[in-house]
């Protein structure tokens, strides 16, 4: 199951999407055209934390609207935004979690120097973007812009203490996650905060996919095109620090709530790690796949 969040004469919708991720099923007005009820949230921070309710409702309307006289919506009619437009607090962000990707950030390929526990930063919530919207460029103030494809989990139980054996359980979906960054920032402050929160640098979507459409979370392919041309392409049993580590770590001490994002880190081939490095500039197209979720589409501006 894929749900999105889409614009449709200037209101936010929830919506499935299905064929071939081209039309979408309207979920309030399906909801009402074929049960007759109004049950659904609507929208997708709701849907997340009433899962248990919702899901099987979901299930349903998805099964009656194929045979019935409902209409889709096309997804080139409308604007898709962020699945989660705003999220309650800033994203969890997992660095250096690829083997290759640490390589080329400079630092000692040594095995017995690999970090020993996930490097956890955040964005704030005002980075998020949604697909093919621009991101910005901020010409006076960034002269290192980089790119980023990451696979991003969306909490759906909330859990503090959450032990890796069962922290499945506490996911409710998958989307893809672009990591902007701004690599001059992030070394003139030291602390990575601002490099990594200017507003936008965090496209996200176009859809979450829900979990149990998604049976091997950590053997996904994770690609990343500028422009066409591939400059990350890896699977996501690459990481180092694989999910249920990563979130018994950050609910050690963090409280994950319903429609927390992680986003799990980047493979090889970001721009700074070409020599001469690539960074992005207006005009560049950036597209990033991921096996079972889709193709996320943003352009600098
Ligand atoms: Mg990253």
């Amino acid at each position: 199951m894929k749900l999105v969040t889409y614009q449709e004469n200037g209101l936010d919708h929830v919506g499935l999407l299905t064929q071939n991720d081209r039309e979408i099923i309207p979920v309030a007005e399906a909801e009402r055209c074929l049960l007759g009820t109004t049950v659904i949230p609507d929208t997708m921070l709701d849907i997340i934390k009433e899962e248990a309710q919702v899901l099987p409702v979901l299930q349903v309307l998805q099964q009656k609207f194929a045979g019935s006289s409902c209409e889709t919506v096309s997804v080139d009619r409308v604007k898709l935004l962020a699945p989660i437009p705003r999220p309650n607090k800033n994203i969890f962000c997992v660095g250096l979690n690829y083997h290759d990707h640490i390589k080329e950030s400079g630092k000692v390929f040594d095995k017995s120097k690999l970090p020993k526990v996930p490097v956890i930063f955040s964005k704030v919530p005002t980075t998020v973007t949604g697909p093919d919207s621009y991101v910005k460029r901020f010409h006076d103030l960034v002269s290192q812009l980089d790119y980023e494809v990451e696979l991003a989990v969306i909490i759906g139980k909330q859990g503090m203490g959450i032990k890796a054996e069962v922290a499945y359980e506490h996911v409710f979906g998958y989307t893809i996650l672009n990591d902007v960054s701004a690599r001059n920032l992030q070394s003139q402050h030291v602390q990575w905060l601002m490099g990594k929160s200017c507003d936008t640098f965090a496209p996200m979507g176009p859809c979450i996919v829900h979990k149990s459409a998604i049976s091997r979370p950590e053997e996904l392919d994770i690609q990343c095109k500028i422009n066409g041309e591939i400059r990350q392409n890896s699977n996501t049993r690459q990481m180092i620090f694989d999910i249920p580590t990563i979130i018994e770590t950050i609910s050690s001490v963090i409280t994950l709530e319903p429609g927390d994002i992680i986003a799990t880190g980047t493979p090889a081939g970001v721009g700074m790690g070409f020599n001469p490095p690539k960074y992005l500039k207006s005009g560049d197209v950036m597209e990033l796949e991921i096996s079972e979720i889709g193709v996320l589409r943003n352009t600098i501006e």
